[in-house]
Order: C-alpha cells, then sequence, then structure tokens
C-alpha cells in the first residue's frame, strides 16, 4: 500500500484555510487556472513511504515506536505564513516561513526510517507545506491577504493513499501521540 507520515490539521484550521484561500486566489477558481486541493485533504507531508508490503510497513511503525520512546518529540505550533509555488509540479502551498526546529528533526527521523524500511529515500530539503492548489499553470497573483494561521500539531498520523477518480484520498492508519 502507498502511505506517508503527515500532520493532521483540526477541521476548524482546515475551515479556516479553506476560506481564506476562496478569498485570496479568487481569480485562480474563478479562471480555472488551478486546481483546489478539498479541505478534507489538507494536510503536511513529514515523510512520504511510498509503496511498502505489509509486514515492511509495520516493522517500520514498530521503529516509530523505538524512536518516540527514546527520543521523544514534543507537540507543537507551526505558523502557517508563507504562500509558494512550484512551478514543476504545479503545486500553489501554504507553509512556515521559519520551520520549527523539532518539526524540521521528527521530519528527518522518519524519512530516515522510511527510507531503512524500503521506503522512498528523500535528498530533498524538507519544506514544510499544505498543498492548496494543483495543477497551476501560471505563477500566482500575490494573495490579496497574507496568511497567518497558528496550528497546534500534537501527533503523527500515517495515511494510507488511495487515488480514484476523484483524486487521491487519505485514510488514518495509526496515529502517535507526541510528548
Ligand atoms: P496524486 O499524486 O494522486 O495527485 P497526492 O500527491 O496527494 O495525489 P500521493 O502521491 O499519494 O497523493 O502523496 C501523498 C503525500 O505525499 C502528498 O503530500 C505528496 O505531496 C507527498 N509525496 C508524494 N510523492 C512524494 C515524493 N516522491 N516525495 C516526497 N513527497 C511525496
Ligand atoms: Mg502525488
Amino acid at each position: 500500500m502507498r502511505t506517508f507520515f503527515a500532520l493532521d490539521l483540526p477541521a476548524q484550521s482546515k475551515l479556516a484555510i479553506a476560506r481564506w484561500r476562496e478569498s485570496a486566489f479568487r481569480s485562480l477558481e474563478a479562471g480555472g487556472l488551478a486546481r483546489p486541493v478539498p479541505a478534507a485533504n489538507f494536510h503536511m507531508t513529514l515523510a512520504f513511504i511510498g509503496e511498502l508490503p505489509q509486514r515492511k510497513l509495520e516493522q517500520l511503525c514498530d521503529r516509530v515506536d523505538a524512536l518516540l520512546g527514546s527520543k521523544p518529540c514534543a507537540a507543537g505550533i507551526v505558523e502557517l505564513n508563507e504562500v509558494g509555488y512550484w512551478p514543476r509540479n504545479g503545486i500553489l502551498w501554504l507553509g512556515p516561513a521559519q520551520c520549527p526546529g523539532e518539526l524540521q528533526q521528527l521530519a528527518t527521523r522518519l524519512r530516515t526510517l522510511a527510507g531503512q524500511a524500503g521506503g522512498k529515500r528523500e535528498s530533498k530539503a524538507f519544506q514544510p507545506h499544505i498543498s492548496l492548489f494543483r495543477r497551476c499553470t501560471i505563477a500566482p497573483p500575490a494573495s490579496l491577504s497574507a496568511p497567518e494561521f497558528a496550528v497546534g500539531y500534537a501527533e503523527i498520523t500515517l495515511f494510507e493513499s488511495h487515488r480514484g477518480d476523484q483524486g487521491a484520498s487519505y485514510q488514518p492508519i495509526h496515529r502517535w501521540a507526541l510528548g
């Protein structure tokens, strides 16, 4: 199955971000210049795993248990205050201008474990982000209102990703509470 580690967002944060997106990027949506990600799908990937057989995934989960047991990671708050655009994959995103050190460290550790378990090995630097639009074909206009969302996180979620006719959907299959 295709899986990834991420921070899920509280429902009220998803709604608030979706409301801001609607007003800030009205012209993109109205012009059909990009495909909005459904608010229910908002998440922040920490480490993409990719396809792994069930047995390997279970081993990986055991290693996350061990990691958090030996090196606890505190819950925290991340400020989402920057908009970015990756022309290569057409993703317009929202993320922190400054990545909290704890989150950076957590992502690095999870990426390492995912790679060791046989998952994807990621060489790109970690840029925490929430994808807002896909298939964005033009450099987006400056957002009309600057984003400023403080989102609390208190757990890691392992999601299974399904691809259907309506696009991707994610199913939480395991959660780890942060200290
Ligand atoms: P789709 O690929 O079907 O358009 P998606 O990108 O949301 O939808 P997945 O490809 O399963 O679904 O990805 C799940 C999460 O992992 C997303 O946040 C995605 O950005 C991230 N991701 C996917 N592939 C990689 C990769 N090769 N490296 C890093 N992150 C990835
Ligand atoms: Mg993808």
